[in-house]
């Protein structure tokens, strides 16, 4: 059976209890959880704007040495306050066995994957053993930082293999050389390509990341919409001028409601 023909056996489109399947999946929350009060804060702002996912990294790759590297562990014990405060599922960022276990173990209703980590072949086939027999829990893989469709496929394929049939991708544009109007390039006809060879692998659209900046937020999200991405996970911060990572591109929950009010949505499902 050829690569192509094992994904496409048996993704299904990602439902969650509780989330409207007729319309595009929205995850959203901090780049970073930074405390205990940003995370309840932002995500009861969230909830109550209707949001149903909420969203935090802990454990924070960065480019350099010397940056905010994220709070670790004890950020578990603040996602699982979210839950219990708000009823929202709960999504965090992965890149190696122990952070595996250890968001699995308290509870994380899904996990993603970094462009940092999706890149790289030992650390996706670390994480796919540490999800062996963890078939339900939702993963959620972005591009690479590099426009490589196989090497984002490969990612995938290695979660796949490991059992689990509850896999995303996440589009957040590719790293190019130089200033440009976007952070990471949407270079679109990848996920396109994607989808032409995947067609119902669900594909998200990560617009913070790919612009990195608020105001391109909802034109990136209209446009990922308008091409049938079946859903966005934005930054929002309850406070983005003070956060420790990516502030220039994290929006107040109200103004994500606004952002949000203002797309015109599809039906995904045809
Ligand atoms: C993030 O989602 O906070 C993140 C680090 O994104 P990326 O891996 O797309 O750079
Ligand atoms: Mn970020």
């Amino acid at each position: 059976m050829t690569d192509r023909q094992q994904l496409l056996q048996d993704i299904k489109p990602l439902s969650f209890d509780g989330v409207n399947p007729d319309k595009p999946l929205v995850i959203a929350g901090p780049c970073s959880a930074e405390s205990e009060s940003q995370v309840l804060d932002t995500a009861k702002s969230l909830a109550k704007n209707g949001i149903k996912i909420f969203r935090a990294g802990i454990w924070k790759p960065r480019t350099k040495p010397g940056g905010f590297e994220g709070v670790g562990i004890k950020g578990l014990l603040w996602l699982q306050e979210v839950k219990k405060e708000t009823g929202m599922l709960t999504a965090t960022e992965v890149a190696n066995h122990e952070h595996v276990i250890a968001a699995l173990d308290s509870g994380v209703d899904i996990l993603w994957i970094g462009a940092r980590t999706s890149a790289n072949p030992f650390a996706m086939q670390e994480i796919a053993d540490a999800l062996k027999g963890h078939n339900d829990v939702t993963v959620l893989v972005k591009n690479p930082v590099n426009p490589d469709i196989e090497l984002w496929i490969g990612a995938m394929l290695r979660i796949y293999n490991a059992g689990v049939r509850r896999i995303g991708a996440i589009h957040r544009g590719f790293s190019t050389y130089g200033k440009h109007l976007f952070r990471n390039e949407p270079q679109w006809h990848i996920p396109i390509e994607l989808h032409r060879r995947i067609p119902n692998l669900p594909i998200l659209c990560d617009p913070s990341h790919m612009g990195g900046k608020r105001e391109l937020i909802g034109p990136i999200s209209q446009q990922a919409l308008d091409m049938g991405f079946n859903g966005l996970i934005i930054e929002s911060h309850c406070n983005p001028d003070c956060a420790l990572s990516d502030a220039k591109q994290q929006v107040t929950p109200d103004s994500l409601n606004l952002i949000i009010n203002t797309l015109v949505l599809r039906q995904t499902k045809q």
